[in-house]
């Protein structure tokens, strides 16, 4: 039973092309090994723009995504605030206006006139 050979990866990782090249001629193991070699980079290369223009696709596709998402949430947070300082003008409207007439009718005593103004008679 022949032993099989494994300088392959040996040479491919660690030596030079020419010295692979060589060791190639002489070992059929290697020659195999080299075929099939062969066979996935012509494999790779045949598929190679479909992956490119898949990739792109993708690339986009989550560019858009990312637009979008950035887009609502500056919307939702616009909005949010907004209403959320309308709600604190009026509770700073409502809370000076009580107070206002508050103190000067139920504390002070001074009488005021329809539109909350102190009524001189
Ligand atoms: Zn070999």
């Amino acid at each position: 039973m022949n032993k099989k050979c494994t300088e392959f990866e040996k040479l491919y990782l660690f030596r030079t092309e020419s010295e692979l090249a060589e060791h190639v001629k002489d070992c059929p193991d290697c020659q195999a090994e080299m075929e099939k070699m062969n066979k996935v980079s012509e494999l790779i290369q045949e598929v190679k723009p479909y992956y490119i223009k898949q990739r792109k696709i993708a690339s986009t596709r989550l560019k858009v995504a990312c637009i979008l998402c950035f887009g609502m949430l500056t919307c939702l947070s616009v909005t949010y605030f907004t209403q959320l300082a309308g709600q604190n003008m009026q509770a700073t409207y409502y809370t000076t206006d009580s107070v206002q007439y508050s103190q000067t009718t139920n504390e002070y005593g001074i009488p005021l006139d329809n539109y909350g103004l102190i009524a001189v008679n």
